[in-house]
């Protein structure tokens, strides 16, 4: 980029390393608060041990988390978290606010509690990696495409009922190793299979061993920030390293001391892709379950959702009512059956994690009244009757 000034950056430049990160006028306003109080924007790249890596336009600085909200694990920092931090002091600084998600990326721990785990936060797209090495297997791919679609805007995590797609991310399908599939008529068999467990999802090819494809993905990825999900061996890191390019890993890696005064080479989780955007690449994005995904569930099945309106009940379930009109479509062969199966079976455990959450959620609200009770009988007259 072209520099009218060469000693001192200005505004521009300070505004064009922020930008690459993915900041915007929305952004910006957001943050218009915070630089009154003339703190620093910066994005989470990695976090570790209560502190994180923030990309500023003055670089990679260190930030302690200890100033924001840290009892409510959906609050916790995050990577991809926008974040106010000290403009200037000690190491670390301190990061003294997250800007409001647009998205966050969440998912049931693997625990028997269920709590959400929140992955990474204001993604605009979830790429779904499915390895064309071995056989497809729509069930699971729908079952990704679900977990993306649900993806939700942070605020509204905790309330199960409040959960948007519109502010969700956008996800798209590539099918990996491409090169594995020499035949063309072949290939798109595969890719129109996938497209229609798939409705509206962009399906795309790709083989980093040839190239194939690799340039339409990045030009996707480029408008936004990006996650790679899929089961372990669909090619990922192969894939995250054909978009970065092997020399950006190499520079973006930090040499840093740990505890015991080695020298350890870290990875940043947040990469600027050269092609423009950024890649979220966290180890926690291996596993998926489904959170409150119901909403994600209806965008991956909306053929089911739109013939469920014809049904001649309204709280239909498909199974043996008259006037079913999905039950109709299979009957005619316009829906396959393997398709309500997949709807059903995920239906009934969101169904299981949502009301788990809901009970959660519900011990917790009757905690703070509990709280907020006690306080307000300390408080004597002034606050009573004045509890809500
Ligand atoms: P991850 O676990 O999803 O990160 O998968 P990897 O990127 O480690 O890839 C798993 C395996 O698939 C490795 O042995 C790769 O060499 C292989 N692989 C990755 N991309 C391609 C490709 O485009 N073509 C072929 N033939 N093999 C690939
Ligand atoms: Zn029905």
């Amino acid at each position: 980029m072209f520099n009218a000034s060469l000693n001192t950056p200005s505004p521009s430049d300070a505004q064009h390393v922020l930008a690459e990160y993915g900041w915007d006028e929305g952004w910006e306003a957001e943050f218009a608060p915070y630089a009154a109080r003339g703190l620093t924007p910066g994005r989470v790249v990695r976090v570790d041990r209560g502190q994180c890596d923030v990309a500023t336009s003055d670089g990679v600085i260190r930030a302690d988390t200890e100033f924001v909200v840290p009892r409510d694990p959906m609050k916790v920092v995050c990577t991809g978290d926008w974040v106010a931090v000290d403009p200037e002091g000690g190491d670390p600084r301190y990061a003294r606010t997250i800007l409001p998600r647009r998205t966050a990326f969440v998912r049931s721990t693997s625990s028997k509690r269920s709590e959400g785990q929140v992955l990474a936060t204001n993604i605009d797209h979830v790429v779904v990696c499915v390895s064309l090495a071995v056989e497809l297997d729509l069930g699971r791919i729908e079952r990704f495409l679900a977990l993306a679609m649900s993806s939700s805007s942070g605020d509204a995590l905790l309330r199960t009922s409040a959960l948007s797609w519109e502010s969700g991310a956008q996800p798209m399908v590539v099918l990996t190793k491409c090169d594995l599939i020499p035949d063309p008529a072949g290939l798109s068999h595969l890719v129109q299979d996938v497209e229609t467990a798939a409705p509206g999802v962009r399906v795309v090819p790709v083989s980093a061993r040839t190239g194939e494809g690799i340039e339409a993905l990045g030009a996707v990825v480029s408008g936004g920030t990006s996650v790679l999900l899929g089961q372990s061996g669909a090619g990922k890191s192969t894939l995250a390293n054909a978009l970065l390019g092997e020399e950006v890993m190499a520079v973006q890696a930090a040499r840093e001391v740990d505890g015991k005064g080695r020298h350890t080479t870290t990875t940043r989780n947040l990469l600027v892709l050269p092609g423009g955007g950024a890649l979220v690449d966290t180890p926690g994005l291996r596993g998926v379950g489904l959170y409150d995904a119901e909403s994600g569930v209806g965008q991956v099945f909306t053929e089911i959702e739109e013939l469920a309106a014809d049904c001649r009940f309204h709280d239909c379930a498909h199974q043996a009512e008259p006037g079913c009109a999905v039950l109709a479509a299979i009957e005619d062969g316009s829906l396959r059956g393997r398709r309500l199966d997949s709807y059903r079976k995920l239906l009934r455990e969101n169904q299981r994690i949502v009301a788990k959450t809901d009970a959660r959620v519900r011990a917790e609200i009757r905690r703070d009244w509990k709280a907020k009770g006690a306080e307000g009988r300390a408080n004597g007259a002034l606050k009573r009757g004045r509890l809500r």
